[in-house]
C-alpha cells in the first residue's frame, strides 16, 4: 500500500480553482434536525518531522492507492493489451469518493465558506459521496445532512447513520431531483449555516484527480500508461486524470502523453454521454443497476471534449464481470468496477491495442453492495447454511462442547 497523500495535499493549492458555485442563502433559522451540533474539534497537533509515518487524521491517508495487473480476469478474453486496476476500494471509506469529499471540504474551508462547529454540510447523494462527506464531517466537527430517494438501500442508510450523519429520505417518484430540492430547502432553513457542496458542479471535484489520481497513475506506471478507462458518475475522475496526462492549458498542465486514449463508461440503459457526443443510444433507455454511474444528467464537471470514446455497458454485463472480479482476481469490487473492466477488455481487445498498457479505475469495495440483485443467490445460500456435526470427542448434543478432555 502507498503512503497516503496527506503531506502533498495539505499544502496550499494554487488560487483560481475550486470555487463551489453554491453560496449559502436564506435567513430563517429552523434547523433541519434536533441533533446537537458537534463541537468544533481542536486542530490536531502536527506530528514532529521525524521518521515515523503516522497520519494526523484519517483524511490524510486518502489516496495513493495501488495498481494491480488484472491478468486473471482478462485471461482467455482475446485481450491484446495488458490491463491494470487502480484500487480505489482501499481508501478509508472504501471508494474513489473519499478523495472528492476531502477535496470539496478542504476547498470550501480554504475559501472560508464553511466552519467546523458552525456549518451543516448538506448534499443530495445516495452513495459513496455521502459516506465520504459523513466521515470527514465527523473528523472535522461538522454536522452532515444527506438527502436521498427512499429507494436507497438500508445498508447505505446504516453506514451514514453509524457515521453520525442525518439521513433525509425523499419520494422515489422524484428521484435525484427531489433529493436536490430537499437539500436546498434544508440549506435555506439554516439561515446561512447550511452549505451544499454540489459534487456535479464543484471544480474541486476534477481538481483532486488532476492533483492526485492522475499523477499517481503516471508515477506508478513510470509514464507508460496509454489507455485510461473510468466510469462516469460526476465525471470528475475521468476528466481530472485525463487533463493531467494529456495536459490542460486551462490548468497550466504540460502534456505528459497527449496520445493517451481515454475511455468513459456509462450504463447502456442510460446513454446520455454518448448522445451528448453526437452518438445514438442502443436499445431501451431507462433505469439501470450500476450504482455510482449514470446519474441521469450530463454533469457540468465532465469535459466531454477530452473523451476519445464512450463505451456503454449493460447492467447485466457489469454484474457478470463484477462477479468475475471477485472470483477470478479475488478483488471484491462494486458493480461499477465490473462495468469498467468489461469496457476495458472490449477496447483493449482491438488489434491496434497490441501491447498497450491500460489503467482502469476500480471505484469501490464490493462489500457495500450486498443488497444488489447480484448477491441474491449467495444471500440465500448463506441463510440456508446448516451447522455440521463435529468429530469425537465432541458429542454434538451438548452444544458442541467436548464431553471429556483427551
Ligand atoms: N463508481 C462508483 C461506485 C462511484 O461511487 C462513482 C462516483 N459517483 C463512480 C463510479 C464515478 O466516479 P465520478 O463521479 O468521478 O465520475
Amino acid at each position: 500500500m502507498g503512503k497516503g497523500m496527506g503531506g502533498d495535499c495539505s499544502k496550499p493549492q494554487p488560487k483560481g480553482e475550486g470555487q463551489p458555485s453554491q453560496q449559502p442563502k436564506g435567513n430563517q433559522s429552523a434547523p433541519a434536525s434536533t441533533a446537537a451540533q458537534p463541537k468544533p474539534k481542536p486542530e490536531p497537533e502536527k506530528a514532529p518531522a521525524a521518521k515515523m509515518k503516522i497520519a494526523n487524521r484519517v483524511s490524510d491517508v486518502i489516496g495513493n492507492t495501488p495498481l494491480v495487473y488484472l491478468d486473471r480476469v482478462t485471461k482467455g478474453t482475446g485481450i491484446k493489451g495488458r490491463l491494470v486496476g487502480k484500487m480505489e476500494s482501499l481508501g478509508p471509506c472504501s471508494s474513489v469518493k473519499d478523495r472528492l469529499g476531502r477535496s470539496m471540504i478542504d476547498e470550501a474551508e480554504r475559501q472560508g465558506l464553511i466552519k467546523p462547529g458552525e456549518t451543516t454540510i448538506i448534499e443530495p447523494t445516495s452513495g459513496n459521496t455521502g459516506i465520504a462527506l459523513a466521515f470527514i464531517a465527523r473528523e472535522r466537527g461538522y454536522k452532515c445532512v444527506l438527502t436521498m430517494p427512499e429507494t436507497m438501500s438500508v445498508e447505505r442508510r446504516l453506514m451514514l447513520l453509524a457515521l453520525g450523519a442525518e439521513v433525509v429520505l425523499t419520494p422515489k417518484e422524484t428521484a435525484v431531483k427531489g433529493a436536490i430540492a430537499k437539500a436546498e430547502e434544508i440549506r435555506d432553513s439554516l439561515g446561512g449555516k447550511g452549505f451544499i457542496l454540489q459534487q456535479f458542479e464543484n471544480p474541486a471535484n476534477p481538481k483532486i484527480h488532476r492533483e492526485t489520481t492522475g499523477p499517481e497513475i503516471w508515477r506508478d506506471t513510470d509514464g507508460k500508461v496509454e489507455v485510461f478507462i473510468a466510469g462516469v458518475g460526476t465525471g470528475g475522475t475521468v476528466t481530472g486524470v485525463t487533463q493531467f496526462i494529456k495536459g490542460s492549458k486551462e490548468h497550466g498542465l504540460e502534456p505528459k502523453n497527449p496520445k493517451l486514449y481515454t475511455v468513459a463508461v456509462e450504463p447502456q440503459e442510460q446513454m446520455l454521454i454518448t448522445k451528448a457526443k453526437g452518438g445514438e443510444a442502443i436499445g431501451p433507455q431507462g433505469p439501470h443497476k450500476i450504482q455510482g454511474m449514470g446519474a441521469g444528467i450530463v454533469p457540468k464537471v465532465l469535459d466531454i471534449s477530452i473523451l476519445d470514446e464512450v463505451v456503454p455497458i449493460h447492467s447485466d454485463e457489469a454484474t457478470a464481470m463484477c462477479s468475475k472480479m471477485w472470483l477470478d482476481e479475488g478483488i471484491p469490487v462494486g458493480v461499477s468496477g465490473g462495468a469498467i473492466v468489461a469496457a476495458a477488455i472490449k477496447v483493449l481487445s482491438r488489434p491496434e491495442m497490441e501491447g498497450k498498457l491500460g489503467v482502469c479505475i476500480l471505484p469501490s469495495f464490493g462489500e457495500r453492495y450486498f443488497t444488489h440483485p447480484m448477491f441474491g443467490e449467495i444471500k440465500q445460500k448463506a441463510e440456508g447454511l446448516k451447522k455440521q456435526p463435529l468429530p469425537p470427542p465432541f458429542d454434538n448434543t451438548q452444544y458442541g462442547f467436548p464431553t471429556e478432555r483427551g
